[in-house]
Parts: structure tokens; sequence; C-alpha cells
């Protein structure tokens, strides 16, 4: 089936990244030839796991092993798929996408799935050469060529992304430095007894980690030299890689006149102000909430391929949880734990093996899971806070995960 069919509705993906693939897999199980679907993707290259660049950087898996779909897969589903090449306008009254190149395709029915981009510092410096981001294939190769053994690298910023760019970035021998604004590690997904021993164990890779300390510029000629901190000191470096944040990409959709606040606003529909217009992934803003991880994404895509097929079904929203990919670091966490005075605490913590684990809970259900060291609990906990299920029959034994409890509660 390709576009060109008259019997298929004619729709058009922008973005070839996570959402998008995960869509078309998902139409394609429900009605495939419904539509005639094309997706246009900027990156030159098939929809990878962006999760796994993180071990390309570290060298376990190789660029060729992230791919999602083989080009048979796309062709057998009847995709037409233009990579390397970005979309440019979309006019949702005639119903036409504009692409880099010139060329223009009709559409009935659009979905943005444009993903994000990195935020870079508004402080001097950040145009230099050796200054890198941390977001697609492109960024991993020019990062891995300058993590030379013994480059002297600074990373900013201590959240999941940063830091496994700074474990990369030992793994492959160079003296890495990460300096953190705030006065924990990852303090979006995790409560201060487990940002302590991440610290250690993080440390424990030879990475020298600065908290509650802020970058003021980049210092160099034309490449960078050093990173200078607000306090006065200054951190020669032959590498900077910021990791400071994501900013979902709206232009295309601002620019065809849809309504945008910090992502493309959807409903639960994932349908955005223009009928017939969707948006899935980094870039959608749900319920006020744009979401940084694959998970919902993936969740959105399901449910907007059952709209797209007819179902009434809708979106309400997903709970995040996180996995660290550092080798031998284990970290998890889930649901809503940090703003959550409501909830009662369960807190299980072993600093001399290195465990740690906090449990919260709200009317009878667990809402929040903090894991360290032994996270294989992980999923488990995560079923029940997206079950909403009673816990009252195993409450005493929950925190000795699953094996003991469900043993207890038979
Ligand atoms: C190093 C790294 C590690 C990560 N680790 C995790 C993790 O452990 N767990 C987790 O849940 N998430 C993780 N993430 C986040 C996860 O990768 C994203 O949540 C996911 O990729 C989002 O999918 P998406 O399709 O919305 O965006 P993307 O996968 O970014 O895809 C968007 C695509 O759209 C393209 N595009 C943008 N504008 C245009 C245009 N105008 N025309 C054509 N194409 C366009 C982009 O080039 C891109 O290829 C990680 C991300 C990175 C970078």
């Amino acid at each position: 089936m390709s576009c060109d069919d008259p019997m298929s509705e004619p729709l058009v993906i922008v973005g070839n990244g996570m959402a998008a693939a995960r869509l078309v897999d998902e139409l394609a199980q429900r009605s495939l030839g419904r539509h005639a679907i094309a997706v246009i993707g900027e990156e030159p290259r098939l929809a990878y796991n962006r999760v796994l660049l993180s071990s390309v950087l570290a060298g376990e898996v190789k660029t060729s092993d992230i791919e999602l779909k083989p080009a048979q897969w796309w062709r057998d589903r009847g995709v037409t798929l233009r990579y390397g090449c970005a979309a440019t306008a979309v006019d949702p009254v005639t119903r036409v996408i504009t692409l880099a190149d010139g060329k223009q395709l009709a559409f009935r029915k659009l979905v943005f799935a444009t993903g994000s981009q990195p935020i870079k510092l508004p402080i001097p410096g950040m145009h230099l050469d050796g200054v890198f981001t941390f977001r697609d294939v492109g960024d991993v190769e020019t990062i891995a060529a300058a993590a030379r053994t013994e480059a002297r690298v600074v990373v900013i910023g201590g959240g999941l992304l940063g830091l496994e760019a700074a474990y990369g970035l030992a793994k492959a021998g160079a003296a890495v430095t990460l300096v953190h604004l705030m006065d924990r590690l990852m303090e979006r997904q995790l409560d201060a007894g487990a940002a302590v021993m991440l610290k250690r164990a993080i440390e424990a890779k030879g990475i020298h980690v600065l908290l509650e300390t802020e970058t003021a510029s980049v210092i160099g000629t034309d490449r960078v030299e050093a990173v200078k901190l607000c306090d006065g000191r200054a951190i020669a470096a032959d590498a900077v890689v910021v990791a400071v944040g994501i900013r979902p990409n709206v232009e295309l959709a601002r620019g065809a006149g849809i309504k945008v606040a910090r992502g493309i606003v959807v409903n639960d529909h994932l349908e955005t102000s223009v009928s017939g217009i969707h948006a899935i992934g980094e870039c959608a803003e749900h319920r006020g909430v744009c979401y940084g991880l694959v998970e919902p994404a993936y969740e959105q895509a399901r449910v907007l391929a059952e709209h797209l097929c007819g179902k009434n079904i809708g979106y309400s929203g997903s709970v995040l949880a996180t996995n660290l990919k550092v080798s031998g670091v284990h970290v998890f966490s889930a649901g809503d734990f940090i703003d959550n005075v409501a909830a009662e605490q369960i807190t299980l913590a072993d600093p001399g093996v290195g465990t740690y684990k906090r449990l919260l809970i709200a009317h009878g259900r667990l809402v929040g899971a903090v894991l360290f060291g032994d996270t294989a609990d992980g999923p488990w906990y995560l079923d029940l806070i997206r079950a909403g299920a009673p816990i009252e029959a195993f409450r005493n034994d929950l925190v000795f995960g699953r094996t003991f409890a469900e043993r207890r509660a038979a």
C-alpha cells in the first residue's frame, strides 16, 4: 500500500523516531492498508532506539545494533519513508506538508512526532568547538571521537543523561568531572537517601562529582579550554558535554498556527487544536505535562492508533518509571514520591551492602517507589502503582519484595 493508493487515507507522520516507529507498528497490527502512511525524518537514518545511545557511547553496543526495524519491515508495511529530509511547513487548511527539498505531500491526517532538542546553557562559550550535546547518533559519534584516553571532559548536568554520558566517557578512559547545580544527583527521580548512594557509586567509577555548582562560562579561543564556575574556580577541559534538559520541537506546529505551550497541546485523543492533526511523544503536551521518557510515547502511540482506527478510547496520562543505564549501578524509581507529602513512607536501608528502598503508600495503594542497589522488584512495584491495586493484604511484607509478599499473602 503506498501513499498513492486511492483507497487509503493519506497519513503523514513528521519525525522518524521512537514514537513514530511504534505508531506505525500499532497501526499495522490493527488495520494495514486503512492509511497510506508517509514518515518524514530529519536524521539521515532509519529509526533507532535512542535510549541505547548511552550504551553505544559506553562501547557496550554498536550503532548498527540499535536500529528499531530493518528497511524491509517498513517496505512490507507499505510505508513511504523519507529520511535525511526535514519537514519545513505544514498548511492545515490545504492539508499540504512541505519538505526541505521543496517537495510537497498531501495529507488528510497528520501526526507530529518531532521529539525534543537539547537545551544549551545561556552562558558565554557555548559556541566553542568541543562543546557537545547528547541527543542523537551524530552527537555520540562526535563525543566518542573527543573521548580519547586521558582527555579531560566536563559534563554539565547530573540527571539521567549527564550521568550516562559521564559513565560512557569515563569508561573510554577520559578524566571526567560532572558538574551539577542541585544538591543531589537525579533530583527529579530520586530522594535524598538514594541520591547519596548513587553519588558514591558514580565516584567509584572514577568520576569527579561537584554538587551545588553553577557553571559561569566555557572559556577558550576557538576550542574549549576550561569551564569557569560561578565560585571562581576553573576546570581545565578538552571537551564539554551539556546535558541540562530538553525542549520539545514545536516550531513546525507553531508555524502552522497550532496551539503550543511548552509542547504541542493535545487532548485525550492526542489531537491538537486542529482537527485531524495529532501529536505524540516528547513534542506533545497532555494535561500540562511534556514527558521526557519513551514509555509514555509508546502508550500515546497505542492510544492514537486505536483512535485512528475508529475506537473511542482516550489517554489519561502515564506513570513515570526510570532506570539508570550505568553498569553495576542499579537505580529505579517510579510514580510519585518527591512532592507527595500526604503519603505514608516505608524505608529499608542497608548502607553496608549499598541497598536502599523507599515506598510511598496513599489510601491503601502504592503510589511511588525508589530503589537503589537491588532493583529486581522494580517492575512489580510499577505494576502495582499502575494498577492502583489495594496492598493491605501484604502491606507488612511489601518492602521485602514480590516473592516474600506474595508467599505471605497466599
Ligand atoms: C542518550 C539518551 C538516553 C535515554 N535514555 C532513556 C531511558 O533510559 N529511558 C527512557 O524512557 N527514555 C530515555 N531517553 C529518552 C527517549 O529516547 C525519548 O523519550 C524518546 O526517544 C522519545 O521519542 P520521540 O519519538 O518523541 O522523539 P525522538 O526519538 O527524538 O524522535 C523525534 C525525531 O523527529 C525528528 N524531527 C524533528 N523535527 C523534524 C522535522 N521538522 N522534520 C522531520 N523530522 C523531524 C528528529 O530528528 C528525531 O529523529 C533517552 C534519550 C537519550 C538521548
